[in-house]
């Protein structure tokens, strides 16, 4: 085999290491209002018990990183018209954080403000985007609701969650420098529809029903979970499969086994007597007792959960 010619571009490519260096774990500590539009509740709960780890590659982040530091820009740019922009919460000096009464939902508002000129005297959440030019003109042309329905989503959770009746929602073409505005009014209906899709999420056990069995339904393409919804991949250890651990009030976690409240570290780490909630692993529960669980994988071998890892499709093959 010919070997690969080494890269040409070695500071880019350190740049982007350096990024990905510096990622966090790729577990979200909550379910997050900016999620909760996501039409397939299955998809929701498998974030919420970390199913699937996010890994982005540097060139990625960065692009994340890009759209935080609009924030800024969006900031100065309200100020300067005289719009009054309070980005942190004067209460803590820090970054608006709503949660819900179980503390597991909610998000990071960008800011609230008032004394925008169309409506000078209304406090509105403030949701600032950067979008591509082919997400900007459909933006234009359908508005929020329609072209971006989770952000919509995300504007109605945080004006539940903060109590406020507007939302601004301010966004800018990458393309272009073009700008967009538009108001969006509370629909407390759909206010409560988004807590109550939270709380079932954060209470259910075992995963919702799929959108669709069909694994190349276009949502499920495009889905993170797809591997382990549909292609029988197993999630990592750690408490949020575990079958012991339950969210309890104050967005805390709780393992029944221990018994204890587990720190963050703690649900990341997992411990020796870790079990799956049996409806992660794709296969049929036969019997269970103290500390195990055991299952008939696919091709119909056994196998102990408590006990031994579960095998991989090669090594089963290999001892049939
Ligand atoms: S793969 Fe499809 S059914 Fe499964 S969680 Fe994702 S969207 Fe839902
Ligand atoms: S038994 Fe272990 S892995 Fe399971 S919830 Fe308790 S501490 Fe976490």
């Amino acid at each position: 085999m010919v070997a690969l010619p080494p890269s040409a571009s070695l500071t880019v490519d350190a740049i982007y290491a350096a990024y990905e260096a510096a990622a966090d774990h790729g577990y979200r500590e909550h379910l997050g209002a900016s999620l909760i539009g996501t039409e397939c509740e299955r998809a929701l709960w498998y974030s919420f018990r970390w199913a699937t780890r996010a890994r982005h590659t540097g060139r990625l982040l960065r692009l994340f990183d890009t759209g935080h530091l609009a924030e800024a820009r969006f900031v100065a740019d309200l100020r300067r018209i005289g719009v009054t922009v309070l980005d942190l919460d004067p209460a803590t000096g820090r970054q608006w954080n709503l949660r819900d009464a179980s503390g597991h939902f909610g998000g990071s508002m960008d800011a609230v403000a008032i004394g925008f000129p169309e409506a000078p005297k209304a406090w509105h959440v403030c949701e600032f985007k950067t979008h591509s030019a082919k997400s900007f003109a459909k933006l234009k042309a359908e508005g929020v609701a329609s072209s971006k329905p989770l952000h919509w989503a995300q504007m109605q959770a945080y004006m539940q969650l903060a109590d406020l009746d507007r939302a601004f929602y301010l966004a800018v073409c990458k393309d272009t420098d073009e700008l967009y505005q538009e108001r969006i009014r509370h629909d407390a209906e759909a206010g409560l529809r988004i807590l109550a899709k939270a709380e079932r999420i954060i209470a259910a056990a075992r995963p919702p029903a799929r959108i669709s069995e069909d694994p190349a339904w276009w949502q499920c393409r495009f889905c993170d979970h797809h591997a382990v919804c549909h292609g029988g991949a197993v999630p990592e250890r750690h408490c949020r499969s575990c079958l012991h651990a339950t969210p309890v009030a104050d967005g805390a976690w709780h393992c029944a086994r221990h018994p204890c409240v587990l720190l963050r570290r703690d649900q990341q780490a997992g411990c020796g007597l870790h079990l799956y909630i049996p409806n992660l692993i794709a296969a049929e529960q036969i019997d269970a007792g103290e500390d195990w669980v055991s299952y008939r994988l696919p091709d119909g071998s056994p196998w102990r959960d408590g006990a031994t890892p579960i095998p991989d499709t090669q090594e089963r093959a290999d001892a049939a």
